[in-house]
């Protein structure tokens, strides 16, 4: 069963320039089947989950809990269609420092990028699809919302998901990121059967989160410290943001989380492990 919309609890500021406030996870009852398709060691291939009926796309929420202390931090660059006029105006919806601290830390990573965004700044999208720490993957190009009620956010139709996701894998492979991984996130999280249906084909997994630091237009980076930490378990998904104006904080987050879950024993790693992790499991 898969739930009709996710809905998030979290309180956000309905900004459409930043959707993904988060939810805090799934509701386990509804999730989707798990059947998965192992990636071969041999193969350069992501590992993907099977599709489920009638090649509906598949979702993932985070990796096995019993394999150990691993956790995926993810960034998602968020920068919605409409938006090139602030951008032009100086507004940043990158965040090179916020890069530069992962980098200096050595935590592998994936981002989600929207096509629109690796179209404001091909130079850094190159630097991250270039850059073995980094996975690239897709966070459509409009950042519009694949559902009709997700915090204001203009919708993309039935007829121009699919569409959507293609043009931002054309953006960021123009952009410079040669391999963008084949992983989907919804803009803000939101998500329904019509949705997942519209991408089937693809050969997309869509990835989600159990994990919602609440970066999104925070001010304290203290409490979504907190948060990232009480909410991390082993296999774990974290859902933070690479924009510096909706998200301020991200920066600091990451340099009090990173030193303190590895003193937990947590190793850092990318999307793809957990998933391929989680397809060899069953
Ligand atoms: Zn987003």
């Amino acid at each position: 069963m898969i739930p009709s919309v996710r809905r998030l609890t979290v309180v956000c500021a309905l900004a459409a320039a930043l959707a993904a406030c988060g939810t805090a996870g799934a509701p386990g009852a509804d999730r989707p089947a798990r059947s998965t398709v192992p990636a071969s060691p041999s193969s350069s291939r992501p590992p993907l989950l099977a599709p489920g009926p009638s090649g509906l796309t598949p979702v993932f929420e985070h990796g096995p809990r019993t394999l150990g202390k691993t956790v995926a931090l993810t960034f998602d660059a968020d920068m919605t269609a409409d938006q090139g006029p602030r951008a032009a105006a100086g507004e940043h919806f990158d965040n090179p420092d916020l890069i530069g601290a992962l980098r200096a830390l050595k935590v592998p990573a994936t981002i989600f990028m929207t096509g629109r965004w690796a179209e404001q700044y091909p130079v850094e999208a190159r630097s991250l699809g270039h850059d073995p720490q980094f996975e690239v993957a897709n966070h459509s190009w409009s950042h519009y919302a694949f559902t009709d009620d997700c915090y204001g956010l203009p919708t993309v139709g039935a007829d121009g998901m699919r569409t959507d996701v293609e043009r931002a894998f054309a953006s960021l492979r123009k952009a410079g990121v040669p391999k963008p991984l084949p992983y989907f996130r919804f803009p803000g999280g939101c998500y329904d059967q019509r949705a997942l249906r519209a991408l089937s084909g693809l050969g997309v997994t869509a990835v989600q989160w159990d994990v919602v630091s609440g970066d999104a237009f925070a001010t304290d980076a203290d409490a979504v410290t907190r948060q990232v930490l009480d909410g991390v378990k082993p296999g774990s998904v974290v859902v933070m943001h690479c924009t510096r104006s909706a998200a301020p904080t991200t920066e600091q987050v990451v340099r009090a989380v990173v030193p303190e879950l590895r003193h937990r024993g947590y190793r850092f790693v990318k999307v793809s492990q957990l998933i391929g992790e989680t397809a060899g499991h069953r």
